[in-house]
């Protein structure tokens, strides 16, 4: 026990150093932002197997190990990562995920971890307010005649928009619990959103074919007076549209939709409203930015992702809706309650979430928000997305550039070149040199780079650098003369 104890103490020390250094590198823009060598050679490298068989992983062996990993890392606070909306965590959001991996309490059920579900309780009710719901006390958290607002945390925004169009058809269609889905739904989504709320109602049992796409406005947000002629269409038609996704934001261009005309056609109709608001729930917590979200309090349910805007480490994705019921609605037509017939101290949230077993999940977002302050975040917040609309008028302002859309977020489109193969070619090539990762993305047709700001060791300066890489590879690329 007092070995096991020591050896802790040393290895953890260890680790913590060695991530000190990293954190230091990566932020001061040391070090490819990545660098990918091929899967065989890492594991040659990372000499895998001969660690599993020696069980030596300790002292100055675990150092080396942690070495040779973390120098085989993509790096997220490097400031040339601007790939994919993935947090650049703050380190106290980090040490949350070691408390948590050390502690395992799968808090599924409270008492497997009262300290977790108490903070993922408490967590969950800071989202909700932020959307502009109605807490609740605990104790009346499972009373079905009240119409306060619910919650959980999920591993990941996919699951939590699978777990919110599970809650969109317990509500609407309650009968297929018992009998499967009628032939006639369908579920509208817009023609911009994330490929996971396509999967969902895959998943559902609807059909890929029955998930269509709302019609879009020229920049591809919502076009609401398209969706409603859609929806009386599609009852023309004998189809029953029970659920309309929105984004907010959009994942390509980071737009966002126009949320109270969209929610004014789910009321009318009574269809379940769902925002995915994975990415741009950020605007939630900024006073500038809350503007571009506004309707988001007129949804049946919201899919928040913590682990991308908020700064803290993956996984750790709400779903959330607007009266509570319908979250066990989602996996239960009546027996629900029954789980939580017991007395205890706190709350089960295992009936309201795919997962049986789960990670901590709100002490890495508690940890994160109190590390940085509500104040900090809402600034890291502004910040990113401020840096964002300053790099695309930049790059707007470059003869041999061009800018898809001015952004509302911190993403960004562009492209320098006439060609959708050329866009490819760019970014496989900076990736290659491995200063900077960015991504790409179809947008309203064509090809573009794609910029995402996620920490604030970007800079304008950072993006000039950026463009004068892109100018040498294409002046490099054989353009063909057309
Ligand atoms: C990222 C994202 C998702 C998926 O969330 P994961 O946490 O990656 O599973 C869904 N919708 C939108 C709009 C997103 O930006």
């Amino acid at each position: 026990m007092e070995k096991m104890l020591n050896q802790f103490s040393i290895d953890s020390q260890i680790v913590i150093a060695a991530l000190k250094e990293y954190l230091a590198q990566s932020s001061s823009g040391q070090g490819p932002a990545i660098s990918q060598r091929p899967a065989e050679e890492l594991i040659q490298t990372l000499d895998l197997q001969r660690h599993l068989t020696a069980g030596d992983l300790t002292g100055d062996v675990l150092q080396r190990f942690v070495g040779d990993y973390l120098r085989e890392t993509t790096r997220l606070h490097h400031p040339g990562f601007l790939a994919h909306q993935v947090a650049a965590p703050h380190p106290t959001g980090a040490l949350g995920s070691l408390i948590d991996g050390l502690t395992n309490n799968a808090m599924a059920i409270y008492e497997m971890g009262p300290a977790a579900t108490s903070i993922e309780y408490f967590m969950i009710n800071w989202m909700l307010q932020k959307t502009g719901w109605r807490t609740v006390e605990t104790a009346r958290q499972l009373d079905p005649n009240s119409d306060h607002a619910g919650g959980a945390l999920t591993h990941g925004g996919s699951l939590a928009n699978l777990t919110a169009l599970l809650a969109a058809r317990g509500a609407k269609v309650p009968d297929f619990w018992q009998h499967g889905n009628p032939g006639n739904l369908v579920v509208l989504v817009p023609e911009q959103s994330h490929y996971s709320l396509k999967r969902a109602v895959a998943m559902l049992g609807i059909g890929e074919a029955n998930c269509l796409r709302i019609c879009a406005d020229s920049a591809g947000r919502i076009d609401p007076r398209g969706l409603a002629r859609q929806v009386v269409d599609l009852q023309q038609q004998g189809r029953r549209c029970f659920a309309i996704a929105a984004n907010a934001c959009g994942t390509a261009a980071g737009l966002y939709d126009p949320l109270h005309a969209v929610a004014d056609i789910c009321q009318e109709h009574n269809i379940w409203l769902h925002v995915d608001a994975a990415h741009g729930g950020g605007a939630l917590v900024s006073r500038r930015l809350r503007h571009l979200i506004d309707g988001i309090e007129r949804a049946d349910s919201v899919v928040w992702d913590a682990h991308k805007m908020l700064c803290t480490p993956t996984l750790c994705a709400a779903v959330l809706v607007r009266q509570h019921q319908h979250l066990d609605g989602a996996f239960e037509q009546e027996a629900s309650y029954l789980l939580h017939d017991k007395e205890q101290p706190g709350f089960d949230f295992i009936s309201r979430t795919v997962e049986c077993t789960k990670a901590g999940l709100g002490l890495k977002l508690f940890m994160t928000l109190a590390g940085l302050g509500e104040a900090g975040l809402e600034s890291h917040v502004d910040r990113l997305v401020e840096t964002a609309r300053r790099a695309a008028t930049l790059i707007a302002a470059q003869d041999d550039f061009e800018v898809a859309i001015e952004p509302e977020t911190n993403i960004i489109c562009f492209r320098s070149g006439e060609s959708d193969a050329e866009q490819l070619e760019i970014r496989s090539a900076l990736l290659n040199k491995g200063n900077f990762y960015i991504s790409s993305t179809e947008y309203r047709g064509a090809r573009w780079l794609r910029l995402v700001f996620m920490n604030h060791q970007t800079t304008l300066d950072t993006i000039e650098e950026l463009l004068e890489e892109i100018r040498e590879i294409r002046s490099g690329l054989a353009v063909p003369s057309s």
